[in-house]
């Protein structure tokens, strides 16, 4: 919620052109006053004029377009068409921003009975087909779906009345002009439009242009996180498909060995499974839920105050008003809902002058979510690569070695006899005097290292953890290594450029597959198809760029890969090796 206590001399809701039904939610939640975006929005939208405005989240941008195409909503529904056609569309760059959108819209339109509906990449057309079909009034997308959708004659856009984008830099940055300016070309030229963009570089500048007309526009700076609120921690990302979460976390925390460390984890049962997975890799990790009672729960926090446990794994609810002094570390194993519940989390660490670590492992989806956050504390994010199983191997080495060195000097200077010379009361010394004249003495202490070793049980460090990277500009990337594999994004070859196939692993799409579909359909031949990348929910294939067009046209649009229809289209990450892209999409 926004702070508008001091705010008395802007002005109230019941001053802006919103009707009852609108006020009335508005009271509901608390709001007292509109936030000055919302101050300065509000009436000229509800008048229908254009707007440009620059605005983080956490300023209440939402409700300042929200309110307005609802207003504009109820003012207009006699008129406007009802049917399969929307009034209002909200584009969004992500997912979870969309679906918080749309919740938000729905809230505040829930006395208007608006029909709102979210669409996004990634999950079945089908019914969001189906549910457009049977009439919105509002619809929150992301622009590949939007796309998708409209080309299949689902989504209508020739009767729209507003479109708004929001968070407009983001969706650039993760290349979707293309997309946005597509669907604002199949807009009607009466339509309102609206962007609101954190910051405004030269390209928002140039849509703006292009598309708006006569905008009023409004920029508001989010308020700097007051001194002290955001901590000097050291904060680290690591980059890694959802599906390694877990288990890069157990590597990161491998290397990192925290004294007392917090893992945030986003739902019970995910806290239940990670400190199965961390107590299976030999860390000393304790589930913190609120399931638990208050009595074990004390006694859990009791154990990492006292060192007996290191790692405390939680909910954020389970950890609200824990108050340990000695924590180093805060993990989020999840990326927290938003840029404040970081800085919150993170204020646990890095107390009264002492370092405090955040580590958060990110999957490739949710990095706009950590740029959001550098923008609020000002403080950067820097990624790192996940160790692999070969550096823990040679970490855990160069501890056992540190931990020789030491006994061994120690025993040099403590050898009870007072004269330097090492003892051998336990007839071990004697022992390998015998071996080291059968065997060599570098290989009598390797295998004593080994056995030792695997008495301790050495943790599994499962399967290789796939190198994803960042869109580009998400990230102040450290080179991460490079691991092969297929999963790994890397830039197609010169004179070859790359097709995006919306299906992959979870409809058992292999290469082969990949190659029938496009040997059948096209006159490409199996060798003209290079590096083919399946991917859980897309595929990646490299062809030569000069039968690009061709292929694509051949095709129409579409192939059919097990049984289904999937989309082909040059992959926008790419626009071809000369262009020197380096993104991967992300809808
Ligand atoms: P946003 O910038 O749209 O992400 O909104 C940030 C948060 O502020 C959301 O949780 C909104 O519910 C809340 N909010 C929006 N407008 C107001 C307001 N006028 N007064 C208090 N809270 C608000």
């Amino acid at each position: 919620m926004i702070d508008n206590e001091l705010q008395l001399d802007i002005p109230r809701f019941t001053d802006l052109p919103l009707r009852a039904e609108l006020l009335h939610e508005i009271d509901e939640l608390g709001y007292t006053h509109p936030s000055p975006i919302q101050a300065e929005a509000i009436g000229p939208l509800v008048e229908g004029r254009d707007l440009l405005g620059q605005a983080a989240t956490g300023t209440g941008k939402t409700a300042a377009f929200a309110l307005p195409m609802l207003e504009r909503l109820a003012e207009q529904r006699p008129e406007h068409a009802r049917g399969d056609s929307p009034f209002g569309l909200v584009l969004a760059p992500t997912r979870e921003l969309a679906l918080q959108v749309s919740e938000a819209i729905t809230r505040y339109g829930r006395g208007l009975g608006a029909r709102v509906l979210t669409v996004y990449g990634g999950a079945p057309v089908g019914p969001q087909w189906k549910a457009l079909q049977q009439g919105v009034d509002i619809v929150v997308a992301t622009p590949g779906r939007a796309i998708d959708l409209m080309n299949r004659g689902a989504l209508r856009l020739d009767l729209l009345e507003t479109i708004v984008l929001d968070e407009a830099d983001e969706m650039l940055d993760m290349g979707f002009v293309e997309d946005i300016e597509t669907l604002l070309d199949a807009t009607p030229d009466t339509r309102q439009a609206v962007l609101f963009s954190a910051t405004m570089p030269r390209r928002i500048e140039t849509l703006a242009q292009k598309y708006l007309r006569e905008p009023i526009t409004v920029r508001i700076r989010r308020e700097a996180v007051p001194e002290g609120e955001a901590p000097k921690v050291r904060q680290t990302a690591y980059l890694v498909p959802r599906t390694h979460t877990t288990a890069a976390l157990g590597r990161v925390l491998e290397a990192e060995r925290p004294t007392a460390a917090i893992v945030f984890c986003r739902t019970r049962v995910d806290v239940d499974a990670v400190t199965e997975t961390l107590t299976a890799r030999g860390l000393r990790a304790e589930a913190l839920h609120g399931g638990m009672d208050q009595e074990h729960r004390t006694r859990v926090v009791e154990r990492l105050r006292s060192g007996r446990t290191e790692l405390l794994v939680a909910t954020d609810v389970a950890a609200r008003g824990l108050d340990i002094d000695l924590l180093t570390h805060v993990v989020n194993h999840d990326v927290p809902q938003s840029a404040e519940a970081y800085v919150h989390r993170i204020g646990r660490v890095g107390r009264a002058g002492r370092e405090g670590v955040a580590i958060t492992l990110v999957p490739p989806s949710k990095v706009y979510a950590l740029r959001a956050v550098e923008r609020l504390t000002g403080q950067p994010i820097e990624f790192a690569p996940v160790p692999t199983a070969a550096d823990l191997r040679s970490a855990r080495l160069e501890r056992t070695a540190a931990s020789l060195r030491e006994r061994l000097v120690a025993d040099l200077l403590d050898d009870g006899t007072g004269t330097g010379a090492p003892n051998d009361d336990d007839g071990v010394r004697a022992m390998l005097a015998g071996l080291v004249g059968e065997f060599d003495g570098v290989d009598v202490a390797a295998t004593a290292v080994r056995l030792m070793q695997a008495a301790a049980g050495s943790p599994d460090d499962g399967d290789d953890i796939p190198v994803v990277s960042a869109p580009r500009g998400g990230a102040r990337d450290r080179e991460p290594r490079s691991r092969g594999g297929a999963a790994g994004m890397r830039a197609p070859k010169a004179g070859t450029t790359r097709l995006f196939v919306n299906a992959g692993r979870a409809s058992g799409v292999r290469p082969q597959d990949i190659v029938g579909a496009l040997a059948n359909e096209s006159n490409l031949s199996g060798r003209d198809i290079g590096a083919i990348q399946i991917h859980e929910r897309h595929a990646l294939v490299e062809i030569p760029e000069h039968a690009a067009d061709e292929v694509l046209r051949s095709l129409r649009g579409s192939t059919t890969l097990k049984g289904r229809r999937a989309n082909v289209r040059r992959d926008r990450g790419f626009a071809g090796a000369g262009a020197g892209g380096g993104r991967g999409r992300r809808d």
